[in-house]
């Protein structure tokens, strides 16, 4: 059996989220087949998929304009296994407020019941590491790369913290829908990505 997994492919770090399935499904020996997901049909052939980081206005927009939003929105409630990285946590958000220009209206998915502060780390400080505690990964830290990163302020009944920091939760699972602050895909770790595949996805 071969599974299908979809980037969403307008905006990001794209090719980082192609490299990071590829090498977690090899690991797993899962045959994979990697492809951007660009038009709405495109959503019907595959049985996960994950929105990259990068500017989540941008994603937004762009998945609006193509017309993919809408089956996007379709297939993710009605199981579609989903990573969010980053502007990807934000598109899934519920809701999303920015930490500089508070109360700006963006496109979003709103699949994820959880609130997100974007920008929340500030100019000043807007690219870190930080070994990150996540029980469902073993005893061993995660090392997190967080890029002008968001921050979960508020999480819905349905929702499990999976990973926190002082300032807050920086990575949340919802049945499907697993979002993260930081970038897994970045940090050539593929713990994060096998736990998808295995545990969420159920495509091991
Ligand atoms: N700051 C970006 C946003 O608000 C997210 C940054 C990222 O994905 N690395 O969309």
């Amino acid at each position: 059996m071969v599974v299908n997994i979809g980037v969403l492919g307008f905006q990001g770090d794209i090719e980082e989220h192609v490299e990071a399935w590829r090498n977690a499904s090899e690991e797993l020996g899962v045959k994979t087949n990697v492809l951007l997901v660009k038009k709405a049909e495109q959503v019907k052939q595959i049985d996960a998929i994950s929105i990259p980081g990068g500017e989540s206005t941008v994603i937004g927009s762009l998945s609006e304009r193509m017309r993919v939003m809408g089956a996007l929105k379709e297939a993710i409630l009605g199981g579609l296994p989903t990573l969010g990285t980053c502007a990807g946590l934000i598109v899934l958000a519920k809701r999303s407020k920015d930490a500089v220009v508070t109360e700006k209206t963006q496109p979003l998915l709103g699949v994820m019941d959880v609130e997100v502060e974007r920008n929340h780390f500030g100019r000043q400080n807007d690219s870190f590491e930080a070994d990150l505690k996540i029980p469902v990964l073993g005893e061993k830290p995660f090392r997190a790369v967080f890029i002008r990163a968001p921050i979960i302020t508020r999480t819905g009944p349905g929702v499990e913290v999976l990973a926190e920091m002082e300032d807050g939760i920086v990575a949340a699972r919802q049945a499907n829908i697993v979002s993260t602050a930081f970038h897994p895909e970045l940090s050539g770790d593929t713990r994060f990505h096998k736990y998808f595949l295995k545990d969420v996805a159920k495509l091991v």
